[in-house]
């Protein structure tokens, strides 16, 4: 059965952007799709919509049966729990370690920073601690965010996500802000913990050779529209 159902989801923003419309589509469980797109076609109001950081105007999304529209509060927070988002500007916390940022993922945290961080168990920094080891980053376990590479941060960003023990990773433009050789270390690292775990993921790319690589499901996205849902092999150059 599908993990995520989105259905003819859209949204319109309050000063009358369309940016998107009438979306429907379904993710199988540990399936991995990119979702390609021009910069302006939808693609991170899609995933804000997945998981509630923006309300949409249309449609719905069901997750693990739980279909959100009709969702509370409550259940809506619950629902974003079990999605892990990274980010193009990774959103660590600056000035605290990188193991308190990916302890933040136990939380549920999504969005922008709200200050506190909360008390963990032992156990909790003992699987944090694994996360990182698992992404090449145990040295980097105490250092501050801000004395990381632009490369390591995401790989905490991996981390942060990971930690909330997510069934679905949503990832909206993760290696936009990075040089060719970083990004594909962070593809390899995000495409193969997905794997692993068996974790579905979408990740939103504006290269559609990234796409091609690491994707077995392609969704392809223009002016708020689906204009492709299908495998690589079968994209053709004119989206
Ligand atoms: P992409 O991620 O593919 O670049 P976005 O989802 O960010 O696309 O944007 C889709 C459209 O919605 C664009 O026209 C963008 O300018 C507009 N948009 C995005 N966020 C807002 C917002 N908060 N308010 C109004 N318009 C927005
Ligand atoms: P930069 O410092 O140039 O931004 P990165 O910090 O992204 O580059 O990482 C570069 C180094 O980290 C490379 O040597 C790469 O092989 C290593 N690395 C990346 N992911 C892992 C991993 N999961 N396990 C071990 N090493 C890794």
């Amino acid at each position: 059965a599908a993990i995520l159902q989105v259905e003819r989801l859209s949204k319109k923003y309050s000063d009358g952007t369309a940016a998107l419309s009438d979306v429907s589509f379904e993710l199988e469980p540990g399936e991995f799709a990119a979702v390609i797109g021009l910069s302006g076609a939808g693609k991170s109001t899609l995933l804000r919509c997945i998981n509630r950081l923006v309300e949409p105007t249309g449609g719905d999304v069901s997750f693990g049966g739980v279909r959100s529209a009709k969702a509370s509060a409550h259940e809506v927070r619950l629902l974003r729990r079990q999605m892990g988002m990274i980010f193009q500007g990774y959103n660590l916390i600056q000035r605290v370690s990188v193991l308190r940022n990916v302890l933040h993922g136990r939380l549920g945290y999504v969005g922008p920073v709200r200050g506190a961080l909360g008390l963990f168990s032992k156990q909790d920094v003992e699987e944090a601690k694994s996360i990182l080891k698992r992404l090449g980053l145990e040295q980097q376990t105490y250092k501050r965010a801000d004395e990381l590479s632009g490369g390591q941060q995401q790989r905490v960003g991996i981390a942060r996500a990971l930690c909330q023990r997510p069934k679905l990773i949503l990832a909206d433009e993760p290696i936009a802000s990075l040089d060719p050789v970083t990004a594909k270390i962070i593809m390899d690292n995000l495409h193969r913990i997905c794997r692993e775990d068996g974790i579905a993921c979408i990740v939103n790319l504006h290269q559609v050779e990234v796409a091609k690589t690491y994707a077995t499901r392609i969704i392809g996205m223009r002016k708020g529209k689906m204009v492709f849902d299908g495998r690589p092999e079968d994209l053709t150059d004119r989206m």
